[in-house]
């Protein structure tokens, strides 16, 4: 497919870009382009691939987004190697898991050299957007949306895919201190059946009131237990979750359909095997979790994800109780593993697994 460059009229000048970029937060500043393209079912699906400038776009009011939520996203980061080149983590995995939410939300699947080119057309033009500190990266946010006007319900037959990067610092300022993590006993995330497993803007939109009670108790996250017993831990709102044994075992819980399979779980689990330890993907419930950490037979537990890469969680909030986990502050398997994995990422230490994807 042609990928059209069209120039941006009035970029942002260096000032203010190296402003922006100075002490940008997370996903508050944006780079001058975005990579669009339409996909029409009646015109022979993907079509007008584009490089513009970021701006906003004009949507029908009637458009199926608005209305039936057909919207799917993904979430990664450039990173910059010591020689100067970018590099993505994995980008083909990416590219896979926005096809399989793809299908489980009825909408078109999206070549995977199409999501790659995008990511490389963009970085091509806005690698100056490149945040100038310590843990810093570029977080690109592909994503798909139902953008035909019409109020039937049915799958759309046309959509947008956009994608446009964030210049981001350290998620942590310092490091990764132990999170404090709120149990959501009234609400859940997803259900067997559901669309747990689809990276879609529902599964977000039913954590916020659970985050927000969540925040009124003085935590930072929330863990979601199973839609039918109440029991079993699936995962935070955005990131996956490890137990860490003082036996040297390693649980987290399976991908059944209710749980992102997240790309950093998966390679977390490689990684935790290689260094000796045995992973299990089996279920664990809550009141094993309050007991095992109770009884020391719990040493830590990670959570992780893209954005905060690992994070420790030190103390549990339920409704009556709250528990710590080890010393409730960052343990030492959580450092080891996050230092590895960034290493990887950074481009510090080697990259055994072919992970690791090159841009020059
Ligand atoms: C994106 C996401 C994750 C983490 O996935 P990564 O590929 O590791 O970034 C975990 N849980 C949910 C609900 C997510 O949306």
């Amino acid at each position: 497919m042609q990928f059209e460059h069209l120039a941006h009229p009035a970029p942002a000048s260096t000032e203010t870009r190296e402003q922006a970029i100075a002490d940008p937060g997370f996903g508050r500043v944006f780079t001058d382009h975005m990579v669009e393209i339409d996909y029409d079912a009646d015109r022979g699906g993907w079509h007008c691939a584009r490089l513009r400038a970021r701006e906003p776009i004009a949507l029908d009011p009637a458009a199926a987004v608005l209305h039936y939520a057909q919207e799917i996203f993904e979430g990664m980061k450039a990173y910059r190697h010591p020689d100067g080149q970018f590099a993505l983590f994995r980008p083909e995995e990416n590219a896979r898991r926005l096809n399989v939410s793809a299908r489980r939300m009825a909408m078109p699947e999206l070549p995977e050299e199409l999501f790659l080119r995008s990511i490389r057309e963009l970085l091509a033009v806005d690698g100056e957007w490149f945040p100038p500190v310590p843990g810093g990266s570029l977080y690109l946010r592909p994503f798909m949306f139902a953008t035909e006007a019409f109020l039937g319900v049915r799958p759309a037959r046309q959509y947008k895919y956009l994608l446009i990067a964030s210049p981001v610092g350290n998620y942590f300022k310092s490091g990764a201190p132990a999170v404090t993590i709120w149990v959501s006993r009234d609400y859940t995330r997803a259900a067997p059946g559901g669309m747990g497993a689809a990276k879609t803007g529902g599964n977000y939109a039913a954590s916020l009131v659970p985050i927000g009670e969540g925040l009124a108790q003085g935590c930072d996250q929330v863990v979601f237990l199973d839609a039918v017993e109440r029991r079993w831990i699936e995962e935070l709102g955005g990131m996956n979750l490890f137990f860490a044994f003082a036996d040297g075992s390693v649980v987290t819980p399976p991908l059944t359909g209710t749980i992102l399979p997240g790309i950093t779980r998966d390679s977390l689990i490689t990684l935790l095997r290689e260094e000796g330890l045995t992973v299990r993907e089996e279920p664990y419930s809550i009141d094993r979790w309050r007991d095992d950490a109770g009884s020391g037979r719990l040493v830590e537990t990670l959570a992780c994800g893209t954005a905060a890469v690992v994070t420790p969680v030190g103390t549990v909030v339920d409704r009556n109780t709250r528990f710590t986990i080890g010393t409730g502050g960052p343990g030492q398997l959580a450092q080891r593993m996050r230092d590895r994995l960034l290493g990887i990422q950074l481009g510090t230490i080697e990259d055994c697994h072919g992970w690791v994807t090159k841009l020059g």
